[in-house]
């Protein structure tokens, strides 16, 4: 079999267009004091997530907004929905700042967003950032006005917002409107493509009106969230085509578990793989028992699986099959990922460039010394009927063979060496 010049070539280039493509928002900055977090132009793509706190429970709340900071998210949304909640605002910030977490704190507003930053203007200063509904801000000619108060408040507090669009609240007046315009058409779309057309409308009417009241065009994100794959798709390839605002994604009411995370992971990665998205967030619905933080974790996969960034050491794992019975490369390889994880937050300040760190952990020889050698630390366990010896590679190199029950415990330890050795 021979392969010629020219089939590599188109190789090349198939391999070079597989890549994310760039990406051309204009650029926003969520500040909480030293910490300035950039979304949009050359900045990274950010991660983002929600509580679920009664955001009146301050403790519990600033405790959860710390536990989603730590996991990763770049940015934490807090709902502010009664006068309560918006008096919380700066307790919730204070005990963060006391915490020594300084994760920009996002408010998201409904129906009466522009009396309380109106009203409360510490909740205004404390939060870095303002989430606006168009379709929850008020009906009639109270929208305008209703719409215009939250934007003179994020002026007045230097602060930027986001413009998000839900299908589950679609301004019903834009809808009707449009669907009235396309009755008239003499080949009248389809309700969905007037749907699509109507999320993308009202945040782009929303941002033109903000950046008239004066808005800085860059300090405006949009988002038009449905729950639908293909839908979030059609949605932001024709936003992201009709304005150079930065884009937050997500997929609205994703669900819960495997369903959810495949149906986001679908999603986002086919926008981002496109340069479309600027910023993100997995809208999982906690399983019961699990952790507000799992969205994060998704979140932060998502984007390190595509390669456009690199948040934990990446740990490679064979599915095993029949050629070994036993679990303990599955529970080796969960062992070092939960443990990786876990020192994360420590690490990331005391070796600098660790979450680069690829480990693999394989069941037999067939694959385990291949993919062992491409890691930078990777260890082949036995297979069945194969000899009780696992070989160690580091940096490509076989390093040593482990023997007997301590296999798991060794490998832990060499990890850690490892660790301290190359990024301490
Ligand atoms: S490395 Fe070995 S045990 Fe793992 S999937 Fe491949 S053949 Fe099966």
């Amino acid at each position: 079999m021979s392969v010629t010049s020219e089939a590599l070539s188109s190789a090349d280039e198939a391999i070079a267009a597989a890549r994310p493509a760039a990406r051309r928002s204009r650029q926003a900055r969520v500040a909480w004091g030293d910490n300035v977090v950039t979304i949009g132009g050359d900045a990274p793509v950010r991660v983002q997530s929600m509580t679920n706190t009664d955001t009146v429970d301050v403790i519990e709340t600033a405790i959860q907004c710390k536990e989603l900071a730590q996991a990763g998210s770049e940015l934490v949304r807090i709902t502010v929905n009664t006068p309560e909640a918006a008096q919380a605002v700066p307790a919730i910030r204070e005990q963060l700042d006391r915490m020594g977490i300084a994760v920009p704190l996002v408010g998201d507003f409904h129906y009466n967003g522009h009396r309380l930053l109106s009203e409360f203007p510490e909740c205004a200063a404390a939060l870095s950032k303002y989430r606006i509904n168009p379709g929850n801000v008020g009906k009639g000619d109270k929208r305008d006005r209703q719409f215009a108060m939250m934007i003179e408040a994020a002026l007045r507090h230097d602060k930027p917002v986001r413009i998000g669009v839900n299908w589950g609240s679609l301004d019903q007046e834009l809808l009707a409107a449009l669907m009235d315009e396309n009755a008239r058409r003499a080949e009248p779309w389809d309700a969905q493509q007037v749907m699509y057309q109507a999320l993308v409308q009202s945040a782009l009417d929303s941002a033109s009106y903000a950046v008239e009241l004066g808005m800085d065009p860059g300090q405006v994100i949009l988002s038009c969230k449905v729950s639908g794959v293909q839908d979030l798709v059609s949605v932001y390839r024709a936003l992201a085509k009709r304005c150079d605002h930065p884009l937050h994604l997500g997929l609205t009411e994703a669900g819960m578990g495997t369903k959810g995370t495949v149906a986001s992971t679908a999603a986002l990665s086919l926008l981002l793989q496109e340069g479309i998205g600027d910023t993100i967030r997995v809208s999982l619905t906690p399983q019961p028992g699990e952790s507000r933080t799992q969205e994060v974790v998704v979140a932060t996969e998502i984007l390190q699986a595509l390669g456009l960034r690199a948040f934990n050491p990446s740990v490679t794992a064979c599915p095993g099959c029949g050629r070994t019975t036993s679990t303990t490369f599955q529970e080796l390889a969960k062992q070092i990922d939960d443990f990786l994880r876990a020192q994360m937050p420590v690490w990331k300040a005391r070796y600098p460039g660790v979450e680069n760190l690829r480990v693999a952990v394989m069941g037999c020889i067939v694959n385990g010394p291949g993919e062992s050698k491409h890691a930078d630390i990777g260890i082949s366990l036995p297979g069945t009927g194969e000899a009780p010896a696992a070989p160690v590679f580091i940096d490509g190199e076989k390093a040593l063979t482990l023997r007997g029950d301590g296999i798991a415990q060794e490998f832990h330890r060499i990890v850690e060496q490892y660790i301290e050795r190359r990024f301490g």
